[in-house]
């Protein structure tokens, strides 16, 4: 795939596997390897290894396998192209201005560097309005109430749009042309009149940033009782709602240092819960979590802790974003505050009441989701065969998405307890559902482990990295068509070929040429611990195999001989049979 000389095969030299797929896997040394937790199935023991020298990755459970590009294109679900680009970002490596395809594709990469611009310049502009007008001073009267002194005001980069209606228009109209302003979300177009005008008004900003810590909108709320209370901006070439986490870009490091990242709904939850000093939250920004946040929040850790509004909306929305995570194998655990006083608590509510300690006492104890589903479900009516019923028929689709079977049962067991059901009954409820599930996912790569006999494995082995001597050991091998008729046939000649061109061998293409099931084995083997192979083993494995050759073909002589005695070349077929008997006794 990346041809020598490219830059798809400068990055491939330069990056680090184990870094790159660290970023994605805990990985811990074992042997000469990396191991953990694979991240395209479900497993509760590491069978995902990764190889610094060889620089791919395999996995023993579900047989997936590559280079570095390959599994960035798994886990990104990305084309080629986009992998590299990622790759050589991660690394540090400095990629080539794309050469733009169409002046379409200019222009529009163009027009997404101005809008950037333009936000940049808009936080500016709010900032100076919160410090140094009239309107700025009433708006910062607010926040003090709200408990956001000067540190939070800078640290989060507060602002504010003023009442007027123009301001920023005003001051973005001498740089930018019209078409620009519309579509960047920061300015409205009158429906009668056509007129521009700013779309945030009298209103405190906060700025959002995508991952990489570029301003890509503004999240508004109104300082009186305008409606509504929180605006956001609307889509436009540079931001996409279901893409952004608000505060990610900041919370990275303390995710992967934690282990686990702690979701709120709305950005003043974020806040208040980063102020406390507990950085590894993100937000979503929206009632539901969309599919391509999973996916970002993914990239740093498959553990959430979901910590919604208690109201209903928050339920419903806690509920919806359950299922999302479920689907994608996330470990989740639920956060319900309890109430302060007589009030709900969001988490900006209950830190400002109760403390940093007692929210950090509840992190650690909130329960496992299935707890958190079940005590939902324990407030229907289970008195009755019917609110039984209804309990479970809640309950169903959740547990039907969780793509681990033992956990499933698990949990099967769990409810049953819970919710006094009789067991049976329920697993076949289950069941059921499971059996539906199967229907939808693709059926996984044949499992059946391929059992290539330990001197075949040893000769694969050398093949692929005995520099000193793997081109003299392929002519070998091809000149006495020692591999013919091996299980392992096709990977032999895929290594003996390129052995033979005296080019050094790259697992990876060859794994390119072979059979999904090939290619498997082959990355098995390699990633076996391993002595250094040397030219006597070598010979001592090609006596191996001449002997099990020896053997077979006299297996072959003696069928023919006894399928058709009073055949005319019986003669010639009893001297084969002596003369392969003899030199098997020999080797013995
Ligand atoms: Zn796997």
């Amino acid at each position: 795939m990346a041809e020598a000389g490219s830059f798809a095969d400068r990055v491939k030299q330069q990056a680090d596997i184990v870094r790159v797929v660290g970023e994605y896997v805990r990985l811990k040394k074992s042997g000469q390897n990396f191991t953990g937790l694979c991240p395209f199935h479900a497993e509760k023991s590491p069978s995902f290894a990764v190889h610094p020298t060889k620089q791919i990755y395999h996995c023993f459970g579900c047989g997936v396998g590559g280079d570095v590009f390959k599994f960035v294109m798994e886990m990104e679900k990305c084309a080629f192209p986009e992998a590299i680009r990622i790759v050589a970002e991660k690394c540090g490596i400095a990629v080539p201005r794309q050469k733009e395809r169409s002046p379409e594709e200019r222009k529009e990469n163009q027009q997404r560097a101005l809008l950037v611009e333009m936000h940049r310049e808009a936080q500016t502009f709010f900032v100076k309005q919160l410090e140094g007008t009239l309107e700025g001073k009433a708006a910062r009267g607010y926040l003090e109430d709200r408990g956001l002194d000067k540190d939070a005001i800078a640290r989060f980069g507060i602002g504010y749009a003023p009442s007027g209606g123009d301001a920023l228009l005003r001051q973005l109209k001498s740089k930018y042309n019209e078409k620009l302003l519309a579509e960047s979300g920061l300015v409205s177009r009158e429906q009668s009149a056509g007129r521009l005008f700013d779309r945030f008004r009298r209103r405190i900003t906060f700025p959002i940033a995508n991952e990489s810590g570029k301003i890509v909108e503004f999240g508004a709320r109104a300082l009186g009782d305008d409606m509504p209370k929180y605006l956001n901006s609307p889509e436009t070439p540079i931001y996409s709602k279901s893409n952004v986490l608000y505060h990610m870009d900041r919370a990275k490091e303390g995710i992967r240092r934690q282990e686990f990242a702690i979701l709120v709904e709305g950005y003043m939850d974020a806040i208040a819960v980063a102020r406390a000093g507990i950085s590894n939250v993100v937000a979503s920004c929206g009632t539901s979590l969309a599919e391509p946040q999973i996916k970002l929040l993914q990239r740093f850790t498959k553990r959430v802790i979901v910590n919604y509004d208690p109201d209903t909306a928050g339920q419903a929305a806690t509920e919806r974003s359950l299922a999302l995570l479920l689907e994608q194998d996330f470990e989740v655990r639920v956060l319900a505050l309890p109430p302060v006083g007589n009030r709900k608590a969001d988490p900006d509510l209950f830190i400002r009441e109760m403390g940093t300690e007692a929210y950090l006492k509840l992190v650690k104890e909130a329960p496992p989701y299935v707890d958190y589903l079940t005590a939902r479900a324990r407030q229907m009516d289970l008195t009755t065969g019917e609110g039984k019923l209804r309990a479970v028929n809640f309950l169903l689709p959740y547990v039907q998405k969780i793509p681990n079977r033992i956990l499933r049962s698990e949990w099967a067991t769990r409810i049953a307890q819970q919710l006094r059901l009789e067991e049976p009954v329920l697993r076949a409820a289950l069941s059921k559902a499971a059996s539906e599930r199967r229907s939808e996912v693709k059926t996984q790569p044949e499992l059946v482990a391929r059992a290539a006999k330990p001197v075949e494995r040893r000769l694969i082995r050398m093949l692929a990295e005995a520099e000193g001597f793997r081109q003299e050991l392929a002519k070998q091998l091809q000149n006495a068509h020692l591999y013919h008729g091996l299980e392992t046939e096709k990977i032999f000649a895929a290594l003996v070929i390129a052995s033979l061109s005296g080019q050094p061998v790259q697992a990876t293409e060859i794994g390119a040429v072979l059979e999904d099931r090939d290619r498997r084995l082959l990355f098995e083997i390699l990633f076996e611990e391993a002595n250094e192979p040397t030219w006597e083993e070598a010979q001592s494995c090609i006596e191996a195999l001449q002997h099990r050759q020896a053997e077979r073909e006299l297996a072959d002589v003696q069928r023919s001989i006894e399928a058709n005695p009073a055949a005319p070349e019986l003669r010639g077929l009893l001297e084969k049979k002596q003369e392969l008997m003899r030199r098997l006794a020999a080797a013995r």
